[in-house]
């Protein structure tokens, strides 16, 4: 386990002023924030530091603001935090920050304004790492999904206040770690997705790591092309056979097998249920025919493989999802690693923005052990990178 410090090891904070990094960046719509799950994320940290008496204050950031603008200001979200977490929240803005938290009671919680708006945040400038540090005496980093980058406010300030990983982001180090760090074997991947260039490296980080890669989604079609199978006008990258062929030579020395889909799903046009839809054997689609899932067939193959693993990754789905039928083999390959977990024999994490999608669609994120909401920060630790967010943190 790697070790990093914890909310366990904070010691008293009661009137101790504790500068917390969230992610708050939930989306937003005519100025609403039309999805919580962020701001839920929060909630545990925030309420456990406020009741144990310290006085709060919450680092995040909106958005991706050249300058400072209204639009971006965190006083956007502060009512809809307020309501998940059950407790006022006052919102402060950077002029005046000093004076503001100064009037602040122990048990009080406050939201400072985006960090963005100091141009210096994203390149981890020390000065703005002092403005904020100067501003607490502790630091919790609890936005895991911002830790693949070393902003001020996500890697300096650990390095200038005594830091500690917030319940959230010690969940999902804990989750993880128990997917790929240390995991029960054997171990399955799913890789899916659209295309094979934009998981190239977390491909080749699994490939030595796990005992079955699930190859599926678009980029299935790219691995069949260099076994030579015609992919008729699928989505495929012909320029990455030559990988894709590397990637199962390094699966042959690590005796990782790779699985690829023996039928699909296949239509000339992409549509929601095309009249052109039918389901084949690999080497029967047509040369006017795109794959857009992987067929029923394979749905088996792979459950029973699934049945014989103790633990799964999931990335990227089997199948063009958004289009019905082509979500058919990402709903039932979920409903099976569900039921598998649920019935003990499983420990499943899945990411990624378009992951969780089909999950949600399947009803199923719920029955997995844990799903990441973290999306860039996910692929960065399937890729096998430090995360400067999380290195910070560790003893
Ligand atoms: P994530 O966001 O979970 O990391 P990706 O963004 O890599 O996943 O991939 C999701 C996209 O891949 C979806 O938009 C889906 O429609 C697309 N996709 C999956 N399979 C296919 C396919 N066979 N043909 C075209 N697009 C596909
Ligand atoms: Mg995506």
């Amino acid at each position: 386990m790697p070790d990093f410090r914890t909310l366990d090891d904070l010691g008293d904070v009661a009137g101790k002023r504790v500068l917390v990094r969230e992610d708050l960046n939930a989306p937003m719509a005519g100025g609403e924030v039309t999805d919580d799950t962020r701001l839920r994320a929060a909630v545990p940290t925030i309420a456990e530091l406020a009741d144990k008496g310290a006085i709060v204050l919450v680092l995040a950031h909106i958005g991706r603001p050249k300058v400072p603008a209204p639009e971006y200001s965190t006083a956007l979200v502060t009512r809809a935090f307020q309501e998940v977490l059950g407790r006022p929240v006052r919102y402060i803005d950077w002029e005046g920050a000093a004076a503001a938290v100064a009037m602040l009671q122990p048990g009080d919680v406050a939201l400072l304004e985006n960090t963005r708006f100091f141009g210096g945040e994203e390149r981890n400038d020390p000065a703005v790492v002092q403005r904020f540090a100067a501003l607490g005496d502790l630091y919790v980093n609890d936005a895991f999904s911002a830790a693949h980058r070393a902003h001020a406010s996500t890697e300096g300030l650990a390095h200038a206040l005594p830091a500690y990983a917030g319940r959230s982001m010690e969940k999902e180090l804990k989750a993880l770690e128990k997917a790929l760090g240390n995991p029960e074997r054997p171990v399955a991947a799913v890789v899916g997705g659209a295309k094979v260039s934009t998981k190239l490296d977390v491909l080749r980080h699994l490939v030595a790591r796990v005992d079955h890669l699930i190859i599926g989604g678009g980029m299935a079609n790219t691995f069949l092309a260099a076994r030579g199978v015609a992919v008729g006008k699928s989505l495929c990258e012909h320029d990455l056979t030559g990988t894709a062929e590397e990637i199962f030579e390094a699966a042959e020395r690590a005796s990782c097998t790779v699985h690829l889909p023996y039928d699909v799903v296949v239509a000339t046009e992409f549509a929601a249920n095309p009249p052109s839809l039918r389901t084949c054997n690999v080497h029967e689609v047509a040369a006017d025919e795109m794959i857009l899932d992987i067929g029923p067939a394979a749905v088996e193959a792979l459950a029973d493989a699934l049945k014989t693993c103790r633990t799964l990754v999931w990335n990227g789905p089997l199948g063009a999802f958004e289009t019905p039928p082509f979500d058919a083999a990402t709903v039932a390959l979920a409903r099976t690693a569900a039921a598998l977990t649920q019935e003990g024999s499983l420990v499943s994490v899945a990411g990624g923005g378009d992951t969780v999608a089909a999950l949600n669609q399947a009803g199923v994120a719920d029955d997995f052990t844990f799903v990441s909401t973290a999306g860039g920060a996910f692929l960065e630790w399937m890729e096998g990178k430090e995360l400067p967010g999380v290195a910070a943190l560790m003893r």
